[in-house]
């Protein structure tokens, strides 16, 4: 399966299949036989997993540099490291840099490699579920003390390999967390498609062929908008679903303590709140939404975990807030999202609803 994306910076395509990654890397072939080196970054719980499978399948020579497991790559250190490792191994503009792993491999890969030389092209071979959100549109970035993904560039891969063997070794939380992007692409995109996922016993044990076609969907959302909007001046925002309320959650827990889509997933059914308030839909439908993530396992008790005013300071460290007023995306109806900006009183007024 093969998915075009089409910024203004760059054309290239997502792949997507089982068991098929020395077939799809030697689809890039043209390119690949004009690189000087090759290098793979990974991290060490992707190497220890999956490694193997990586070795005996990559058709070509490689040096690999392996990453602290996680949220723990996307550091000013490791940048520095990974920079150095480039330079003693002699990278050039003609090597090629490859991002085995999920979003936190992925974005700091990005960086570098948007960075080193001023640009080194990079391939993204995606390993979480979370990933086929990640992977697809050059957005990277790594972590600064004081916010995260605050150091960052718009960079567009070469091409993306998503081999769904990759996914077979992921813990049951990282499939939960991954999931919840794909649920908030067919909540921004398709009301029947959210309907299928709302009725199906279960969103986060998906066979093998189940799975490839939620990830395809996914990217074709994904690789929609950002064609579009590739610098998030406008539909790009969409993306957004669920996110500023979801990183709040995911900040004041302390990174690493709620996955990204555990927390997202949280952001999803309080922008859902919010959105009854401006679009059509109703009470109904968010308890009924609010049930098919319980059913899931998506945790909850966070919610409680922290007061309104903790999740207030880094609601308003958002990249998107102005003048303590929050961009919020909610949806008309599912399918239909907008951009509404609101003020902290009427935040503070859904937050008390949803706890
Ligand atoms: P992750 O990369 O931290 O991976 C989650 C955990 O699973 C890590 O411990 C990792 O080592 C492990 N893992 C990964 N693949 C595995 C596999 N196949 N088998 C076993 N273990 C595996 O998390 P993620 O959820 O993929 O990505 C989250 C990151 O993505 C965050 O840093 C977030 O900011 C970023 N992100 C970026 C974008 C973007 O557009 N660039 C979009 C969404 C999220
Ligand atoms: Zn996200």
């Amino acid at each position: 399966m093969r998915v075009p994306v089409a910024t203004k910076s760059h054309h290239y395509d997502v792949v997507l299949g089982h068991d098929f990654l020395a077939e799809a890397v030697k689809s890039f072939d043209d390119k690949l036989q004009k690189a000087d080196k090759l290098f793979v970054f990974t991290d060490a719980n992707v190497w220890s997993a999956q490694g193997a499978y990586f070795k005996a399948n990559f058709p070509y020579d490689f040096e690999v540099f392996v990453l602290p497991a996680g949220e723990a790559c996307k550091t000013f250190e490791q940048y520095y490291a990974a920079q150095t490792f480039l330079l003693e191994q002699k990278c050039s503009r003609k090597s090629f840099i490859f991002a085995l792993g999920g979003g936190a491999v992925g974005d700091l890969t990005g960086f570098v490699a948007a960075t080193f030389m001023r640009g080194v092209p990079f391939i993204q071979i995606p390993t979480t579920i979370l990933a086929h959100d990640s992977a697809v549109g050059g957005k990277t970035a790594i972590n600064h003390p004081l916010g995260k993904n605050m150091i960052g560039a718009f960079y567009q891969p070469e091409g993306v390999i998503y081999d769904t063997v990759f996914t077979e070794t992921l813990p049951e939380r990282e499939i939960r967390s991954g999931t919840a992007e794909v649920i908030k692409h067919a909540m921004i995109s398709n009301a029947k498609w959210l309907e299928e996922l709302m009725t199906a016993d279960t969103v986060i044990h998906f066979s093998t062929d189940d799975l490839a076609k939620q990830l395809k969907a996914g990217i074709e959302v994904k690789a929609k908008i950002v064609s579009e909007d590739e610098t998030e001046q406008s539909v790009r925002k969409y993306l957004n679903l669920g996110h500023t309320y979801g990183h709040a959650i995911e900040a004041a827990a302390g990174y690493g303590k709620l996955a990204h889509g555990e927390a997202v997933m949280i952001g999803l059914v309080y922008c859902l709140l919010l959105s009854e308030r401006y679009g059509q839909l109703n009470r109904d439908f968010t308890t009924s939404f609010l049930h098919f993530a319980l059913k899931n396992g998506y945790p909850f008790e966070a919610v409680n975990h922290y007061s309104f005013e903790q999740l207030t300071e880094y609601l308003l460290k958002d990249k998107k807030a102005e003048y303590g007023v929050l961009q919020f995306v909610l949806l008309s109806k599912i399918g239909e999202p907008f951009v509404q900006p609101i003020d902290l009183t009427e935040c503070k007024e859904v937050d008390t609803e949803f706890r």
